[in-house]
């Protein structure tokens, strides 16, 4: 047999095993920072199948690290599970039909992800240990994905300085090795206070702190002609001051998003910010105190890495759906707009690739696109960006999802438990356990793809979130 066959029939042993953590975890679907559930079933998980467990890392409760064998080389796997608000639904439900109103749901898939991710972690074990080879391998349980920044916390605390490589994925629509950046962000609060007076008797006593917010986002909006045109800068009122209109507001609260393709650009638009909400306060005769929230790097992306990565996934080839994943994946279809549908092919574009490699009359992705390696920051951002600061790191999208749905949606939520998922969940831990074998067997390539890491980043991670700010649990 060779490697793929190997890896191959690894993972189809733990196959119940990843099927039991997707459901387990969907089941659940916690808040992010808070899946006190989901991180106790993962201990017992990987107590269970031989691994050390150790719990609350990177200065998170529901963060920890699982790892067997000793010594080089060290192999780790990003696994997430944090769900969202409102997107609550029944599984393999192509009704909107909610388990609880209003509840949390997979609306991202990140149950399927730590799932095979960890089904990824028990093959290659299995594969050293049934091979007699030395080394580590580590399943990295990471909380706050959506929010928190787990991964920044566990990065600051230098837990994946010393790996060799670290692979993860991410379920969705279409089958490639992800080679785009994703967008450095910075978040944080910015509270005023002034002076409350009655609006009509005495409003030269008073100093509004609402006004104050409102001059803040006129000044952040016209500094948008003067950054560059890749950012991004997002807010919303978290305190308006009150209610009353004849009173003068003595207290707001605005809550703000900085993007940039790169961490340093990111900044540097923060730091413009902060002179317009000081600028705000000195006309306004109110005070300004930013509380930071989070920030997570942009994604840097590992050529050598993923090369190996892609090699890897067209040996094990696409998930290989059957009849009734297609019609399931057909009836959730039929809960999109044609907008939904041909999204497709703008993404294709924007990955460098032909839009005619996935016809609008398929219903799921059956093959595996080209290797297009991308300078280009796709919108939204990731805490996985932060490890590929600390390691040299590749990830893939697998198919676990109908083309055309929707991101953060009920029907991401439906699918993540289905038999479209399981499928999709089998493939991406092959392919990811398949890579951990391909890299680990070619020293010379572990060796480039640190090099590789050290050239784009200098050598040295610094945590965007500075050190007396903790995670918000
Ligand atoms: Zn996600």
């Amino acid at each position: 047999m060779d490697k793929k066959e190997i890896i191959s029939a690894l993972v189809d042993r733990y196959n119940s095993d990843i099927i039991l953590a997707n459901d387990t975890v969907w089941e659940y679907a916690e808040p992010g920072m808070k899946e006190y559930k989901t991180a106790e079933f993962y201990r017992q998980f990987f107590e269970e199948r031989d691994f050390n467990v150790e719990m609350g890392v990177g200065e998170v409760p529901t963060a920890f690290i699982a790892s067997w064998g000793e010594g080089t080389p060290i192999v780790g796997f990003l696994g997430e599970y944090d769900a969202l608000p409102t997107l609550s639904q029944e599984a393999s439900c192509a009704v909107k039909k909610p388990v609880e109103e209003g509840g949390y749901g997979q609306g991202c898939g990140h149950n399927s992800l730590g799932a095979a991710a960890a089904g990824a972690a028990l093959a290659y074990r299995d594969y050293l240990k049934e091979n007699g080879l030395k080394g580590t391998v580590r399943f990295y349980g990471c909380p706050g994905e959506e929010y928190g920044s787990g991964k920044v916390f566990m990065a600051r605390n230098g837990l994946f300085d010393d790996l060799d490589i670290c692979l993860t994925w991410h379920p969705g629509k279409i089958n490639r090795v992800s080679t785009t950046s994703s967008l450095a962000c910075i978040s944080a609060f910015y509270e005023f206070r002034g002076v409350s007076a009655h609006a009509a008797g005495n409003p030269h006593l008073g100093r509004s702190a609402l006004d104050a917010v409102e001059l803040m986002n006129v000044g952040v909006n016209y500094l948008r002609e003067h950054i560059i045109p890749e950012a991004r800068v997002h807010y919303a009122y978290v305190n308006a001051g009150g209610i009353a209109p004849n009173v003068v507001h003595d207290y707001a609260k605005v809550h703000y998003f900085v993007r940039a393709p790169k961490i340093k650009q990111a900044q540097e638009i923060f730091d413009r910010v902060m002179d317009i909400a000081e600028g705000a306060a000195k006309m306004t005769g109110t005070t300004v105190k930013r509380i930071f929230h989070e920030a997570l790097c942009d994604y840097n992306p590992n050529r050598t890495l993923e090369k190996v990565m892609q090699q890897a996934f067209e040996e094990i080839g696409a998930p290989k759906f059957d009849q009734a994943d297609f019609a399931l994946a057909e009836a959730f279809r039929k809960t999109y707009t044609q907008a939904d549908i041909a999204d497709t092919k703008k993404t294709l574009e924007d990955y460098g690739m032909d839009p005619d490699l996935i016809s609008e009359d398929d219903v799921l992705h059956t093959g595996v696109l080209p290797y297009v390696p991308l300078n280009k920051a796709m919108p939204g951002s990731t805490d996985v960006g932060d490890v590929s600061y600390c390691a040299p790191t590749a990830q893939i999208n697998v198919v676990t999802e109908a083309l055309g749905t929707p991101g953060h949606s009920w029907q991401v939520t439906a699918q993540s438990r289905s038999s479209i998922a399981n499928k999709g969940n089998n493939t991406a831990a092959k392919v990811m356990a398949l890579t951990a074998v391909m890299a680990v067997s070619d020293p010379e390539l572990l060796k480039k793809a640190k090099e590789e890491l050290i050239k784009s980043t200098g050598g040295k991670y610094e945590c965007p979130i500075p050190a007396d700010v903790k995670p918000t649990l």
